[in-house]
């Protein structure tokens, strides 16, 4: 479907709660703002994972990059996500790029409305599939922190976090007991 017709089938949709706007004129530009934030929030549809770049290491303990802050809509919902992505990273003779980190996570969260199950494996099958890891890395872990806007502000109303975590490869009891230490320095979302 192309945006004309979303735009007009949107346009119709919400005049049939025109009651519930205070002014009926403003449907037109927030029709307009809403398809602009679903593509916005959809970006890296039907795009590739990031290219990882490789560089050889003789390092043998835990990379950690985080907290990695940002955002997704919920497939449910639509509504907000805010979530902080640690990624734990065990070299086998090779590191990875560190910004490639970040454009993996924000391309997951982006690929279209998904959950933060699906998003949290995305990335680790990126890094570690897609990416090459497997061939480079002795293990990864992947873990997000989410606040759901679905769950805080309508429903429930309950504020609380969501943690999903997802590995690859094996970590160590060491390296994992550090990941844990460096995640309960952060504060939740
Ligand atoms: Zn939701």
């Amino acid at each position: 479907m192309d945006k004309e017709n979303l735009k007009n089938y949107l346009k119709k949709a919400l005049r049939t709660i025109r009651d519930r706007f205070d002014n009926v004129s403003d449907i037109e530009e927030t029709v307009n703002r809403l398809i602009k934030v679903w593509y916005e929030m959809s970006e890296s549809f039907n795009t590739p994972p990031p290219k990882l770049r490789w560089f050889p290491t003789e390092f043998e303990g835990i990379l950690i990059k985080g907290p990695i802050e940002y955002s997704f809509l919920c497939p449910h919902h639509l509504l907000p996500v805010f979530v902080k992505v640690y990624v734990g990273m065990v070299p086998n003779g090779y590191t990875l790029g560190i910004s490639k980190i970040t454009r993996t996570v924000f391309w997951a969260c982006r690929k279209n409305f998904a959950l933060q199950e699906t998003i949290t494996k995305r990335i680790a099958d990126a890094l570690w599939e897609e990416g090459g890891g497997k061939n480079k890395l002795r293990g990864i872990i992947v873990e997000i922190i989410g606040k759901h806007n679905c769950e805080e502000i309508r429903g429930i109303k309950c504020d609380s976090n969501v943690i999903t975590i997802e590995k690859r490869g094996k970590i160590n009891k060491r390296h994992l007991s550090i990941f844990i230490q460096f995640m309960q320095k952060f504060e939740r979302v």
